[in-house]
């Protein structure tokens, strides 16, 4: 009898094995090279902004883009600003899009618009500027280069909910306070998950923004499908993602709400669990082992980019469902729970008007969901649910980012 040759596919297990090629092709920073599905929105946009490329100076533009977490709003805008560009150096013209995303500059305007201002002077001063200067001296620089910006404000929920109307009102409002026939030096792209958040504007910032919108629609599993195979061909080595797994992970991500970003992120983490394993292919399996540990709506990045009492809050929060087993928590007992906390980790607590910020926002975050309640003794209050991660889970991925910190 001849010896059995077991063979891990065709490749020989020797030294580090990857099915990878590039997974930079997998990052969610990464812009492809082709746009799938999105051929309307993007025509929509060239007619948008048209007029800027063939009257440049004349008028100024904003537009508004809105649907869900991973329908691809953030790379559709990156896409036609660089585009854009291509266009505008084609013809010669003065041009520059800048894409700003509103949760990195934590709502903050002043952060965004020095952002401008050291694309064109880096040596700008960082300090020192209230938000009317800073744009008294971008509309400056922008004369002095004579040049038109087409400012992106990604996750604009994050401005809106820190600051209000009032910078977005003072953006749309920059050509009235200038003499008549001066050049429009500004237009926007503004970006957010639900129009329901602009009630939150004042009726005619409101109002001006919501001349052109552009809302896109879930993927469909097809739609997924297109988008993976793309990425498939560019991160990975050939032959080693079957269709079978391309189509389960389209199906997983399309059952998130057509979330493409989900899709991608459950692939590039089912590679990872084919290499660690030493496969020879992306199996079905790896897909399965990777969506068991992932939970779409939360990136870990989210957790890290909360503050130390803000990760203390919704430790207590975390804490307090998986001790009750409750399905809402009150306000109260929420912060309770967080005093609670900060008393385990000696931390002196934060007074009660902060945690009602805390809780605004990591319902805008998406991390948490609040509702408005009749209650019978106590009149309207606000009840907190927990709806898209497990508290456990919370509670660990919680524990581990404040071990770290204090580790680091
Ligand atoms: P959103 O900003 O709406 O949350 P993103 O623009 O970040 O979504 O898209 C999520 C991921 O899916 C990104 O990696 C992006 O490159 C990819 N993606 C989304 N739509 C498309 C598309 N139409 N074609 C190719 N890649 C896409
Ligand atoms: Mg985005």
């Amino acid at each position: 009898m001849s010896p059995t040759v077991v063979y891990f596919g065709n490749t020989p297990l020797l030294g580090y094995y990857t099915l990878f090629r590039d997974e930079t092709k997998l990052d969610i920073n990464y812009i492809p090279s082709r746009l799938l599905h999105r051929l309307t929105e993007l025509n929509l946009l060239s007619q948008f902004f048209s007029f800027i490329l063939r009257f440049p100076g004349k008028m100024s533009q904003r537009v508004l883009i809105a649907g869900r977490v991973g329908t691809g709003k953030t790379v559709l805008a990156q896409f036609f600003g660089l585009q854009l560009l291509r266009e505008a150096r084609r013809r010669n013209i003065n041009l520059h899009y800048v894409h700003a995303n509103c949760r990195e500059y934590r709502g903050n305007m002043s952060y965004i618009l020095q952002k401008i201002l050291h694309h064109f002077y880096p040596n700008f001063p960082v300090r020192g500027y209230s938000l009317e200067e800073l744009l008294q001296t971008l509309m400056q620089v922008l004369d002095d280069e004579n040049t038109h910006v087409i400012l992106a404000l990604d996750e604009l929920e994050y401005l809106i909910q820190k600051a209000g109307s009032d910078p977005v009102y003072q953006l749309t409002r920059l050509q009235e306070s200038r003499s008549p026939h001066s050049p429009h030096r500004l237009s926007l792209i503004c970006i957010l998950r639900r129009l329901e958040t602009l009630e939150k504007l004042d009726e005619s910032t409101r109002s001006t923004l919501q001349h052109n919108i552009i809302v896109l629609d879930e993927y469909s599993k097809q739609q997924l499908e297109d988008i993976l195979n793309d990425r498939v061909e560019l991160a990975f080595k050939p032959n080693t993602v079957p269709s079978d797994t391309i189509s389960l992970v389209a199906e997983l991500a399309e059952a998130e709400r057509g979330n493409a970003r989900y899709a991608i992120e459950l692939l590039w983490r089912a590679g990872k669990y084919a290499d660690a394993n030493q496969l020879n292919l992306v199996t079905p399996e790896c897909v399965r082992m990777a969506a068991a540990s992932i939970y779409p709506n939360i990136r870990k990045s989210d957790i890290v980019s909360l503050s130390l009492h803000e990760r203390l809050f919704l430790l207590g929060i975390a804490k307090a469902f998986n001790q009750t087993g409750k399905a809402f928590l009150s306000t109260g007992e929420a912060e309770e729970a967080y005093k609670v906390v900060c008393e385990e980790l000696d931390e002196k607590p934060r007074r009660h008007t902060k945690l009602w910020e805390y809780l605004q926002k990591l319902a805008v975050m998406g991390i948490l969901k609040t509702r408005k309640a009749q209650v019978k003794t106590k009149g309207r209050t606000t009840l907190i649910s927990l709806p898209w991660i497990p508290a456990e889970m919370l509670e660990k991925e919680l524990y581990k980012s404040l071990n770290e910190e204090t580790a680091g």
